[in-house]
């Protein structure tokens, strides 16, 4: 049986500015199942970070509700990595820990064991300079993973790397995520970034936006170009 943790239903925001008011969710539904790996794709400026904000109690909204399992841990990954140049990759990675008042000796060590695990050993004194975009990348979510959330929300997190470095990165930070054993939400505007990386991928309008499409994608069995030209259509034509 499927464990769902969290169900978002009938959501709709609204942004109130001096000279307007802005509807930018429409009666958005969705359910989340544990180690699912969800993607949200959807034009630029169609409510796509507004429903990780939202998700991450940072936003409110004014229509519907949202439904979480007990005491759910959210860990949030902007799009970029915001390490702190002057702390080595270690010290910013047990940031969140230090923030969260738990930064004991068995989590540092285990922090310094998810970093040799994930191909970091030999930069835990190095500083964020000395890393690649995709090294860095992978340091900003051991940073998140350390804090064993259950869910993890990446908004756009690749989007500052070059193509092909976005390519490896993704594959590599969706084996980490599955291989902690968590769940997934990834918005993005990147078509083969979503099919790379998820087992769903729901496709928003223009705004106001509603959910045009949802597609399941079976990992073992995928037709990608298939689910590229459906989401890309889905994407192009209103
Ligand atoms: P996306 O992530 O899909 O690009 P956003 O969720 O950032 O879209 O924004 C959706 C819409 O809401 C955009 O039109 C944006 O300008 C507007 N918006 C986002 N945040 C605010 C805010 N704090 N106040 C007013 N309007 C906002
Ligand atoms: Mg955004």
């Amino acid at each position: 049986m499927m464990n769902k943790i969290l169900e978002i239903k009938n959501l709709s925001k609204f942004y109130q500015t001096n000279e307007k008011e802005i509807h930018v969710l429409d009666n958005i539904n969705i359910n989340v199942f544990q180690n699912d790996f969800l993607g949200i794709i959807g034009p630029s400026g169609s409510g796509k970070s507004t429903i990780l904000s939202i998700i991450a109690n940072l936003e409110d909204y004014d229509l519907g509700s949202i439904i979480k399992k007990d005491n759910l841990k959210i860990g949030y990954m902007l799009q970029k990595d915001y390490l702190m140049p002057y702390l080595t990759i270690l010290d910013n990675c047990l940031i969140g820990l230090k923030i969260n008042k738990k930064c004991t000796k068995e989590n540092i060590e285990k922090t310094k064991k998810m970093l040799i695990k994930y191909g970091l050993g030999k930069y835990i004194n190095s500083y964020p300079d000395d890393l690649s975009g995709g090294q860095r990348q992978r340091a900003a979510l051991i940073r998140t993973l350390v804090l064993d959330p259950d869910i993890l929300l990446l908004d756009e997190p690749f989007s500052a790397l070059d193509y092909q470095t976005r390519l490896n990165i993704s594959k590599d930070i969706k084996n980490i995520i599955k291989e902690e054993k968590k769940t997934l939400i990834i918005v993005t505007h990147d078509i083969n970034e979503a099919i790379n990386m998820c087992n769903r991928i729901i496709v928003l309008s223009n705004t106001p936006a509603k959910i045009k499409s949802i597609y399941k994608i079976d990992e073992d069995n995928k037709d990608e170009m298939y689910l590229y030209k459906k989401i890309w259509s889905d994407l192009t034509n209103d």
